[in-house]
């Protein structure tokens, strides 16, 4: 789990309510007690535009109503979940971590009866070794698909039951992110700091979509970061070199001075909103938060919805067993049909998640056709003024992976080498990631079938080997092959910290990413 996070608690509130006032029984408290993980109420909120020497404030007052933090708090995603783990396996829910769901098993009627897990055990070669052991199915009345942005099960299910048509495509923006602990005399708790401009954009008219956060945690914690919009059309940009370059800015640059990095990792959010989220449910299931796509680009904030989504869906299902028009009369699960939870589709529309992200529908694709000037100066009045009403839709066209224009058209970036204090190589912080894959197993980013030539005709020959810097853990690297002087592309997919930005932004998505050996993966702390 990786996240920002500053927490909007609206929904966590809404499922405890009773631990909604301050007091003994507040959420935070309790937190902090199981977790000794500080919910840091949020009390200073600065916006800042950069130049590459400079920087000035935005006052409050010009700014989206929908980037105000009061009433939220900085947290730890990772920690929070944990907690809700708890919460969850208290009131007698069954968690089974270090398992991933590898497809989606359907029953005879088609619709989906539940999930596999991988079998493990398998070697490189394809072969079972001595610690093979079958995956496994599970079955369900009701399978929830939970499983983020650009989930493996959830892609699956989106194209076999066609949940896209009518929608616009959904697209995506690289987060990477490092938390430092710094010196006691630095902690400025509860400031949460936006920037745009420098180094992503260098004018108001540049289309590069992204900005950054930075957030001082108690007790003495800042969690930094960049966020890429993936439809950049500069082969050449290094999402994870930008980050460096950004922090050695000034206005970073002092609250990391004299502090340890402690953690480093990336993961993909979705930026399409309102207009790119899908049909949300199909016979047997339903998809919630990111996997949806409820994450509102403007807030750079899901995780509240995410945690509603989950409760409507809950609501909804428990509403059909109680009604008894479900199979749940007979405790059996009905091997030729399932049940579609349509009531849940319905209640998300009537809920907070929709009016949220329908006020900013339009505003990622104001940035994408007027640059930054033009966005902010739309989403400004789309969210103080028309509040998403107004009677026209800016359409998203073309999926991130086509955004890359030839190479011929750019030069080569030259980014500042790396310090080792402030700014490291990627292997290097790559170690503070914790990524752990048996290394004996079948590689879990597949090249399709039908376009194993493209990584030599085309991402190196059209686009310069673009997967080379935006993978955010040097997993793909062309190396000389033996054959006429010419390059051959290796995938050191045990590297991977499962961002899943390859599947998104590969040129002609050559690659499937899909679950490793169960357990495998980053194993993110603090994130
Ligand atoms: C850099 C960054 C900063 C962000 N900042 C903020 C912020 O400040 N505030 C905020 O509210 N939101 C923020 N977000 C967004 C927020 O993190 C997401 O909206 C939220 O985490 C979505 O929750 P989710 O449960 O839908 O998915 P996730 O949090 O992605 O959780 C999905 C989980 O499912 C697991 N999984 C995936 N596939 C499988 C499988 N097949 N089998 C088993 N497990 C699987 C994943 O490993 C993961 O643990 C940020 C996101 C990023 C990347
Ligand atoms: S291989 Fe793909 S999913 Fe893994 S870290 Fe690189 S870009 Fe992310």
């Amino acid at each position: 789990m990786l996240s920002g996070n500053v927490f909007d608690p609206r929904a966590i509130h809404e499922l405890f309510p009773e631990a909604a006032e301050i007091g003994e029984h507040h959420w935070t408290k309790s937190f902090l007690e199981q977790q000794d993980s500080h919910a840091t109420p949020v009390d200073s909120d600065k916006f800042i535009a950069l130049t590459e020497k400079s920087s000035f404030c935005i006052p409050n007052i010009l700014l989206p109503a929908q980037l105000n933090n009061e009433g939220n708090y900085i947290i730890s995603l990772s920690q929070l979940c944990r907690w809700l783990a708890s919460q969850a396996e208290k009131m007698g829910v069954e968690i089974y971590p270090g398992f991933a769901a590898a497809e989606v098993v359907y029953n005879d009627g088609g619709g989906v009866k539940g999930i596999a897990t991988r079998d493990v055990g398998i070697g490189k070669d394809g072969e079972p070794k001595s610690t093979f052991e079958r995956g496994v199915e599970l079955h369900a009345r009701q399978v929830f698909f939970a499983e983020g942005a650009r989930g493996s099960c959830s892609e699956a299910l989106i194209e076999k039951f066609n949940l896209r048509e009518g929608k616009q495509p959904q697209t995506y923006g690289l987060g990477i992110k490092e938390v430092w602990e710094i010196p006691e005399e630095k902690v400025q708790a509860g400031l949460v700091q936006h920037t745009i401009g420098w180094p992503l954009q260098s004018n108001l008219m540049d289309k590069v979509f992204g900005g950054s956060f930075l957030y001082h945690q108690k007790p003495n914690l800042v969690s930094v970061g960049v966020v890429v919009g993936l439809d950049y059309a500069n082969p050449y940009l290094n999402p994870y070199r930008e980050f460096q370059r950004w922090k050695t800015h000034r206005d970073i640059r002092k609250h990391l001075e004299g502090g340890t990095c402690i953690s480093y990792g990336a993961r993909v959010l979705n930026e399409g909103g309102y207009h790119a989220i899908p049909k949300l449910t199909f016979p047997g299931g339903v998809l919630l938060g990111c996997a949806a796509g409820f994450l509102n680009a403007v807030k750079i904030k899901g995780s509240h919805t995410a945690l509603k989504s989950g409760m409507l869906a809950a609501e909804a299902a428990f509403n059909a067993i109680k009604e008894g028009n479900s199979v749940a009369e007979t405790f059996e699960i009905n091997e030729e049909s399932s049940i579609e939870l349509t009531e849940y589709e319905d209640a998300v529309k009537k809920s907070w998640i929709n009016d949220e992200l329908y006020q900013v529908r339009n505003c990622h694709e104001a940035f994408a056709r007027w640059g930054t000037g033009g966005g902010m100066i739309y989403t400004g009045l789309a969210t103080h003024l028309t509040k998403g009403h107004e009677p026209w839709t800016l359409e998203h066209r073309g999926e991130d992976a086509d955004k890359t224009q030839p190479e011929e058209y750019f030069k080569p970036i030259s980014y500042p080498p790396p310090d080792g204090i402030l700014t490291f190589d990627l292997l290097s912080n790559l170690q503070r990631a914790g990524t752990y894959h048996e290394d004996d197993q079948p590689s879990h980013l597949k090249m399709k079938e039908d376009l194993m030539e493209i990584p030599k005709t085309v991402s190196m020959q059209v686009y310069g080997a673009p997967e080379q810097r935006f993978c955010p853990a040097g997993v793909y690297e062309y190396v000389d092959s033996e054959v006429n002087d010419t390059k051959k592309l290796v995938i050191n997919a045990q590297n991977c910290i499962h961002c899943k930005c390859c599947s998104i932004k590969m040129p002609h998505e050559y690659i499937t990413w899909t679950v490793p050996e169960g357990g495998g993966g980053p194993q993110y702390q603090i994130m």
